[in-house]
């Protein structure tokens, strides 16, 4: 799978994800709202900051595909690390106001005051769980670990849904406290999900490596794919860029190559790291003579 297609499973989940969150952020808020259930509305907030952060992914993937310019010669990979960065303040955000406003009303607490926000945050829950499941098993046949960082997204917002039908099942049997209480589990959740996501994107702003195993697979395969002309790889190192990679590798060579046999040995090392990981977009080659 190149770049381009990652830009494309990238940008029709993030659309996905709009889609279904909207739906159910409006129909847990307004339900929320209509029966008192401020657990009901902290999941359906939470449900509306995960409606912006997809948008902001698909906007940020939007401008990382943008090919190289003048200005920017590595291409615009790292707007979508951007992107991800502005979408973890604004879900932290969300949750610290949430979690606030729980603190707030827990002293006195509004009676729930029908069943109508249980059933929507145990639907709410399924579907959640059911998109979990689908997401999962198309990560797994892709072997794409953004998607399946998706897919576990869906896992934890159907966690965030039942919390909050507990509360609200605690609230119908006379505790009207567990409604907050329940809410700000809601909001410890949502501040856990941005502060991870943002330490993500730092990571990814600080040239984060590739898993140690692909660099060590690489090699490997570097090694295979050389040890005929007598070269090999002496470093390999690689950072994330977005959803593509940068490779570097250092080759020594017999020093009395020529020109014309470089250019082939770089262009059989540029493939070879490119069948291994296929999302390596920059792979830039340099030859050492051999001792
Ligand atoms: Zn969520």
């Amino acid at each position: 799978m190149d770049a381009q297609e990652r830009f494309d499973r990238i940008e029709t989940g993030a659309a996905v994800g709009v889609a279904g969150n909207v739906g159910l952020a409006a129909a847990k808020v307004a339900v929320g709202l209509l029966a008192n259930s401020w657990a009901l509305v902290a999941d359906g907030l939470h449900s509306a900051s995960d409606v912006v952060a997809s948008a902001l992914v698909y906007l940020g993937s939007r401008l990382a595909r943008k090919p190289p310019d003048e200005r920017h010669m590595y291409g615009h990979y790292k707007a979508e690390v951007l992107a991800g960065l502005l979408v973890s303040a604004i879900v932290a955000g969300t949750g610290i106001s949430i979690g606030w406003e729980s603190i707030t009303s827990l002293p006195r607490p509004k009676p729930v005051t029908s069943t109508l926000p249980l059933i929507i945050a145990l639907a709410s829950a399924a579907v959640k769980e059911g998109m979990y499941r689908y997401t999962m098993r198309l990560a797994e046949r892709a072997q794409s670990s953004s998607l399946k960082a998706d897919a576990k997204h869906h896992r934890s917002d159907a966690l965030s849904s039942l919390a909050a039908a507990a509360g609200v099942l605690g609230a119908l049997l006379g505790h009207p406290w567990a409604d907050p209480a329940a809410a700000l589990l809601v909001a410890g959740l949502i501040v856990k999900m941005g502060v991870e996501v943002g330490w993500e994107c730092v990571h990814e702003l600080m040239d984060v490596a590739p898993p140690p195993e692909l660099i060590r697979e690489i090699h490997r395969a570097l090694e295979r794919e050389l040890s005929e002309y007598g070269a090999e790889p002496a470093i390999v190192r690689g950072r994330k860029m977005g959803p593509a990679y940068h490779i570097d590798v250092v080759i020594t060579a017999d020093p009395s190559l020529r020109l014309r046999e470089l250019e082939r040995l770089r262009n059989r090392v540029t493939r070879c790291v490119r069948r291994v990981l296929p999302s390596a977009d920059i792979v830039t080659v340099e030859f050492h003579p051999r001792e």
